[in-house]
Formats: structure tokens, C-alpha cells, sequence
């Protein structure tokens, strides 16, 4: 039987901080708080080395007590298959270790992305910046240069705020940052990639609803759910307070293979999204770094997937397959002709 708990009231009322720094980095305690034996997982646990384990325990709430196979768990859990290496994967799918300035990278001729934070609440082993080198990119506190080269460029018209996790900046190093993006005159909007909000709700504070609430230009935040258990109530009131503020609300996830690759699970995701105020835009298909290609999802059968929640869902909410390429101008719709 679906376990899935709603958040208790400490854990809305808990500083997002906190529950940061004691987010669960050690498998076996993981394993061990959902009843599931870590010797049995000895050669998952390894992988651990190859990318850190972190997740907090709102998003360990949200997990099935005794399955091995839960869903949320799958996301997060070091697994020996990440030491296979395999034809095609990389440690740069998309060619952005190199960017523009320092924190800054310019793949889209009217977006930037500005890297806020090397670091996010939960590590996602299939993540594509798993590899990512953070540390040459760090902007630190003063925006200046990356202000001045968007400045410099009246074609940027859209800032993107991504990391990491660009909410992992605490809220005055983000009301800093948007006091500087006001001065830019081409701004049409600012865009807020995040999970955090997701597996932490308590991130959305107070002093963050209003300072997006009160932007002089429209603010979008794109949430990144995979499946419709990282819904909770918690989360569903945290999205209700930015709604109420004016933020446009969107969703994009990743299919991956045992996780949310089928019909029924993405139709409940998408109808998940849409009672909690977010629509669905994209599914993506899995990005080919090296060590998450057994979350890879067969091109076939995701446009199978999409096929049939034409047929289940009215289209605003079915997302758009699409793929992310190396050195493409924009996302690469995937042709469900094929
Ligand atoms: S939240 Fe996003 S950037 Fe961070 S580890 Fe997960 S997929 Fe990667």
C-alpha cells in the first residue's frame, strides 16, 4: 500500500536551512529509515564515490516504507550501476563546461543562465551537471561582471536563475541579485529553474514570495517533478502562496526508466501538477552522462508515452518531449511522427 505523508507542522514551520544541513548524505541510514537492509545494497552504496548522496527528509517522508523500488528512492540512491560505463555517455552531455564569464553561460541567443550555487538540496543521480565543474564557476556575491556582459547585449532579454540550485542562496544574496537584474532596461522576465521548493517546501519563505511577488517584471519558476508522489500538501501550499503573488507556475522532468515511465504515472503527474497550480512544458529525455544510462528511456517508446497521453489528457497538460543538444539554439522537440 502507497505510503505518502503529508508534512507535519514542524516541518512547514522548520527553517529551510536547518533541514538543509541535516539532509540524510549516508545510503545506509537512507536504507535503514525505510526499513530495507544495506547489505543488500553493498555495491550501491559504493557509487556514492562517484557522486555524493544527499536528500532531505521531506523528500524521505514522501518514500514507501519497505520498497526497494520506490520511485523517490530510485532518484536519489547511489546504484552500482553507475560504474558501468557506456558508449555515448559523457561527463559534458550538453558542452557547458566552458562558459562566458564566470558563473554565467550564454547557449541561447536571448536566454542566459546564471549559475547562483554549485550545490542543490537533493543530488539526482541521473542529473546532467553531476560532472559539472561548480567550482570554476562560482559568481560569488558580486554580480557585476555578469550584469555588465548582459548589459552589454540588448538581445538578452530573458535572465535564467539555475546552479545547482539557484535556491540555495539565501534570500538577501537573492533580493541583492534582483536589485541588479532590475537595472538591466532589455528585461522581460526572469526565470527561476529550482527543486528545492520541492524537497523542501519550507523554502518558500515569506521574504521569497514577496520579493518575486514584487518583481517589476513577470517572474516564472519551473519546478522539476518527476512523479506525482513528490507532490505533498506541504508543497502544494508553498506553490498557493506564489501563485497568489503573480508567479507563473511550470513544470519539466526527466522520463526515466523505472520511475515514471509509463502512461498511468505521467497522466497522474500531470493532473498532479495541475491541482497544485503548475502546468506541465517539458519531459525531457534523458541527458547521456556518464553514469545514468540505466535511467535512459528508449526514443520508441517516449513517443509512445506521449501518444497516449494525447489520448488521456486534454493537451495543456501533456509536456513537450523534447531533448537538450550540444551547441542547438533551443530544446529539440522530439517529432512523434517518427
Ligand atoms: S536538482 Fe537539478 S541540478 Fe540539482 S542534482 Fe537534481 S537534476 Fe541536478
Amino acid at each position: 500500500m502507497q505510503r505518502i505523508i503529508t508534512r507535519n507542522a514542524a516541518a512547514v514551520q522548520g527553517n529551510w536551512q536547518k533541514q538543509l544541513a541535516q539532509a540524510v548524505s549516508n545510503p545506509a541510514q537512507l536504507l535503514m529509515q525505510l526499513g530495507l537492509e544495506p547489505e543488500h545494497f553493498q555495491k550501491d552504496i559504493q557509487a556514492r564515490k562517484l557522486f555524493p548522496m544527499r536528500v532531505p527528509q521531506a523528500f524521505i517522508d514522501r518514500m514507501q516504507t519497505g520498497d526497494a523500488n520506490d520511485p523517490l528512492l530510485r532518484q536519489v540512491l547511489p546504484a552500482a550501476h553507475e560504474f558501468i560505463e557506456q558508449a555515448g555517455f559523457t561527463s559534458d552531455p550538453l558542452g557547458e563546461h566552458q562558459s562566458a564569464v564566470p558563473g554565467l553561460l550564454h547557449k541561447y541567443r536571448s536566454r542566459v543562465l546564471l549559475i547562483l550555487k554549485g550545490g542543490c538540496a537533493v543530488n539526482c543521480r541521473y542529473c546532467f551537471r553531476r560532472h559539472f565543474p561548480y567550482q570554476d564557476n562560482q559568481p560569488g556575491q558580486d554580480w557585476s561582471e555578469a550584469i555588465a556582459y548582459i548589459a552589454a547585449r540588448p538581445e538578452i532579454d530573458e535572465v535564467i536563475l539555475s546552479g545547482g540550485d539557484p535556491l540555495m542562496a539565501n534570500d538577501r544574496h537573492l533580493a541583492k541579485l534582483f536589485a541588479q537584474l532590475a537595472t538591466l532596461p532589455q528585461l522581460q522576465r526572469v526565470r527561476i529553474h529550482t527543486r528545492l521548493p520541492v524537497v523542501i517546501p519550507a523554502r518558500v519563505t515569506e521574504e521569497l514570495v514577496d520579493l518575486l511577488g514584487s518583481f517589476a517584471k513577470p517572474v516564472v519558476m519551473v519546478t522539476h517533478i518527476n512523479h506525482p508522489n513528490e507532490i505533498d500538501e506541504a508543497f502544494s501550499q508553498a506553490m498557493f502562496k506564489l501563485k497568489q503573488a503573480g508567479v507563473q507556475l511550470l513544470n519539466q522532468g526527466v522520463l526515466l526508466r523505472d520511475v515514471n515511465d509509463n502512461a498511468d504515472t505521467l497522466c497522474a503527474l500531470s493532473n498532479r501538477l495541475f491541482e497544485v497550480g503548475i502546468l506541465p512544458y517539458y519531459l525531457f529525455m534523458l541527458d547521456r552522462v556518464a553514469g545514468a544510462s540505466h535511467f535512459e528511456v528508449a526514443q520508441e517508446q517516449a513517443i509512445a508515452l506521449i501518444k497516449q497521453l494525447y489520448r488521456r489528457l486534454p493537451g495543456y497538460l501533456v509536456p513537450r518531449l523534447s531533448r537538450e543538444e550540444a551547441g542547438k539554439s533551443s530544446k529539440t522537440p522530439i517529432d512523434l511522427q517518427m
